[in-house]
């Protein structure tokens, strides 16, 4: 950005709808990126959480990589967060550990090796999807308030072309509005934005269940071989798979079986109701009776309250070429969803609002921002979003079609459903 020359975003105003992981990388690179010698726009970040309730959201752990250049990790190192991140991980990626495809025997048909990007010490962390948050709202609220309890209800494009947003305070429920030049949807899967710009865009049911739970060896010697260190999907070829991952070095373990069910359930599984757990790992062993040792003893050992089923769910990518969306740009789960054969949506979602700021700073224009923004994000999730179903048809393989592709992911080559 040259700064003698007046900015096209200079003086305007941006609201972020989201204060998640898109919606903070997306404030935290633009402020950063920006020329602090041209007038800045005004950015307004809404979240319809309070902060308490927005920072204890998402109990989970996220794995995070460093092994390309477009990797949430380096977005992060990127925005000077690299060490305020590492020194949140629950653990860093074992260099040793090597991705596996294993047969119903957990004979190894294929192997990745993770890859790092120079200068990472680590190819990836797995951090609490909080603490993660707390890094970026750390780093946010340092440089620019966020409107937390706060949530969008709507939003209307006027005749002269900017979005009239109408906002809603969760403890008074006052509404108020906010006319923009530029509106950033990073309200994720259940976005109201994307509800109003595209109403036809809803995430769909892929047909599959994923239950499973975790297993803690107390040690990485005492977890059974070979998850002593790798990780990788057992593929069972009676159309049932199951995927184990390192939790952490240390013999922390989750496990996953994942098979077809074209209905959801009707009730939904509660880890607190005891029956309910002994029937998820009777359904387990059943669903999974293919695939032999040490899945069984996995389940044996699972913890109830580490314990889930969930549908499987993806939506598709999208850009923004639009005339409707001019103005509008989606990013993070918003955008699109990633289902848990990839689970990659947070590193994406990061990657996205970085890219977003970035272009918005270095463009001539807003449409030449998009169009950018697009070339590189929607590539992005739209190959994450394939890999996911190239594994998810891989592992559902039955009967002579898996007869095939096990032959060609021994001979090195391979994508069922590409
Ligand atoms: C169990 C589980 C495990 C996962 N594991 C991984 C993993 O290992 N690696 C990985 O990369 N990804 C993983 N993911 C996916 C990842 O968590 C998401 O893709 C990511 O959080 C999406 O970020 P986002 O910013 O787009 O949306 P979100 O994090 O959902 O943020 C959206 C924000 O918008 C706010 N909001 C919603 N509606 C409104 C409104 N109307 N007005 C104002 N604010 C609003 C919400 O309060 C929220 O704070 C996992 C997900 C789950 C559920």
């Amino acid at each position: 950005m040259a700064s003698d020359s007046k900015h096209f975003l200079s003086g305007r105003k941006i609201v972020v709808c989201g204060a998640g992981l898109g919606g903070l990388s997306f404030v935290l690179s633009l402020l950063k990126s920006w020329d602090a010698a041209i007038p800045a726009p005004q950015v307004i970040i809404v979240d319809a959480d309070g902060r308490e309730e927005s920072l204890n959201r998402g109990l989970y752990d996220l794995q995070l990589n460093a092994d390309t250049e477009e990797s949430a990790l380096v977005g992060l190192r990127d925005l000077g967060l690299s060490d305020a991140v590492l020194a949140q991980a629950v653990t860093q990626n074992n260099p040793d550990a090597t991705m596996h495809v294993w047969d119903k025997s957990w004979k190894s048909l294929m192997t990745i090796k993770p890859k790092t990007v120079e200068g990472f010490t680590t190819g990836g962390v797995r951090i609490r999807r909080t603490a993660l948050l707390a890094v970026l709202v750390d780093a946010v609220e340092a440089r620019t308030k966020i409107a937390w309890a706060t949530s969008v209800q709507d939003a209307k494009r006027l005749p002269d072309g900017t979005l009239r947003v109408s906002l809603q305070d969760k403890a008074s429920g006052a509404t108020s509005q906010e006319e923009c030049d530029l509106l950033v949807a990073a309200d994720g899967d259940d976005s109201t934005l994307r509800k109003i710009f595209r109403p036809k865009d809803v995430t769909k049911l892929t047909g599959h269940v994923a239950i499973g739970g975790q297993v803690d060896f107390g040690d990485k010697a005492s977890a059974p071989a070979p998850l002593t260190r790798d990780f990788g999907i057992i593929v069972g070829g009676d159309g049932v798979a199951s995927a184990v991952v390192q939790l952490n070095n240390n013999g922390k373990l989750l496990w996953s079986v994942f098979k077809e069910e074209k209905t959801p359930r009707a009730t939904a599984y509660d880890n607190a109701d005891a029956a309910a757990f002994q029937a998820l790992l009777d359904e387990a062993r059943a669903s999974a009776k293919s695939i032999g040792e040490p899945l069984p003893e996995l389940i044996g050992q699972t913890k109830q309250e580490t314990t889930f089923a969930r549908s499987v769910r993806e939506r598709d990518a999208f850009g923004h070429e639009a005339a409707e969306l001019r103005g509008v740009v989606f990013i993070g789960d918003a955008n699109r969803l990633v289902s848990v054969y990839m689970n990659n949506g947070g590193d994406l979602a990061v990657r996205d609002g970085i890219t977003l700021a970035r272009e918005l700073v270095a463009q001539p224009s807003l449409a030449a921002a998009t169009a950018a923004y697009d070339k590189a994000a929607l590539a992005r999730s739209t190959k994450s979003i394939k890999a996911g179903r190239s594994t998810m048809n891989t592992a559902h393989l039955s009967g002579w079609k898996w007869t095939m592709a096990k032959t060609a992911l021994s001979a090195g080559g391979f994508l069922a459903g590409n």
